[in-house]
């Protein structure tokens, strides 16, 4: 048995009538892809409450034979635009409230749309899907740790061959590389690859600056092995381990290590993060801490639930989420060690299991 696209159709429906809604029209294309197991984009879903159609066009007719069998497609004449023909299909569906995807869905859209169905009301929601997005089935967690063994026979790679020349660009070029060649389809994001200063920028875009330039570097990559992803950070030595990246470090580390500890059902978002922020804070750095610990992953790279403080929302056994505390002070470089974690229904499961211990992170660059 493979995943069950109906049922989560299913579990979306049950949603609606919280929602005040009959009707929901999908244009978030992973939603989509979620929900139906269609991986092309372009497509709107439109679940009803007794049924389902998929729009899209010729480019996909074969592509959703192969994907989704059993759902019923509406595939649309050349001459009609998507919103056009899911405007006809909504009228004939006679659905009297439809929600639409606020955050999918552009003005413009928004605007053709309720100009176009004059029987129709048409309610903006939000979240619906995402939060079924939220909970992994079993076959999303065996794809979630594919992704992440990818990522760490990846990284074991690129860093056992790292040369001091080798700029950041071609670091990241060699993880994208090495990544398809372990069976990932490709990085799940553009790989952070931050020589000494440069990782004081949290989001480092790499650069010309050769990793011999530096005492260490921190790389931040993932995984897409077909739809699902990893996402992870380590600090690599490439020098000599100074007292203040020694200090630093043991301080993100054991933030780190507070965080997972606290990760089980039942937990708010807000207690992981602050368990993490607030031993950053008795050290001196609250301020060099500047984003939230942890995101959701799955069929995005950021996704809900968010790690952030004052969160209220409560872990539940099945989300996935990375646990990334940081230190970044600008002119000397930055400190993030980032881990995926399953929450599990006692506790909680580290995915990925590369060292963070910084003595074993120290590597002999290749001459
Ligand atoms: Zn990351
Ligand atoms: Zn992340």
């Amino acid at each position: 048995m493979g995943i069950n696209f109906q049922q989560r159709r299913d579990r979306l429906r049950r949603k609606f009538r919280q929602a005040g809604i009959e009707s929901l029209l999908v244009t978030n294309f992973t939603n989509v892809t979620y929900l139906t197991g269609f991986t092309g984009e372009d497509s709107y879903l439109l679940v009803r409450s007794d049924g389902d159609l998929l729009i899209s066009d010729s480019r996909f007719t074969v592509q959703l034979q192969e994907e989704c069998p059993d759902l019923d497609v509406k595939i649309r004449p050349r001459t009609q635009g998507i919103v056009q023909s899911s405007i006809k299909a909504i009228e004939k569906a006679k659905i009297a409230t439809l929600g639409v995807e606020s955050t999918a869905m552009n003005v413009a859209v928004y605007q053709r749309l309720t100009g176009g169905l004059s029987k129709t009301k048409v309610e903006p929601v939000s979240g619906l899907v995402e939060s079924l997005r939220e909970i992994k089935d079993k076959f999303e967690i065996q794809a979630i740790r594919r992704a992440v063994r990818q990522a760490e026979r990846a990284i074991l790679s690129v860093t056992a061959g790292l040369m001091p020349d080798q700029t950041e660009l071609q670091v990241a070029a060699d993880i994208e590389h090495t990544i398809r060649r372990f069976g990932g389809r490709k990085c799940s994001f553009p790989s952070i690859v931050a020589v000494g200063p440069r990782a004081a920028l949290p989001h480092a875009t790499p650069t010309e600056r050769t990793i011999g330039e530096s005492d260490f570097v921190l790389i931040d990559w993932g995984a897409r092995e077909k739809q699902y992803v990893s996402d992870l950070t380590r600090i690599f030595v490439t020098g000599r381990i100074s007292p203040k990246l020694e200090r630093i470090y043991g301080i993100v580390l054991e933030a780190q290590r507070r965080a997972i500890r606290k990760i089980r059902p039942g937990v708010s978002m807000g207690e992981v993060d602050s368990a993490a922020r607030s031993y950053i804070d008795q050290s001196g750095h609250g301020k060099n801490f500047g984003h939230g610990l942890g995101h959701g992953i799955g069929l995005d790279v950021h996704e809900s639930p968010r790690l952030v403080d004052g969160q209220k929302q409560l872990l539940k056994a099945g989300m996935v989420v990375t646990v990334e505390p940081g230190i970044y002070l600008p002119g000397w470089g930055g400190v993030r060690i980032e881990d995926d974690v399953l929450v599990t229904r006692d506790g909680h499961e580290v995915l990925s299991s590369l060292t963070k211990e910084l003595e074993d992170s120290v590597l002999s660059l290749a001459i």
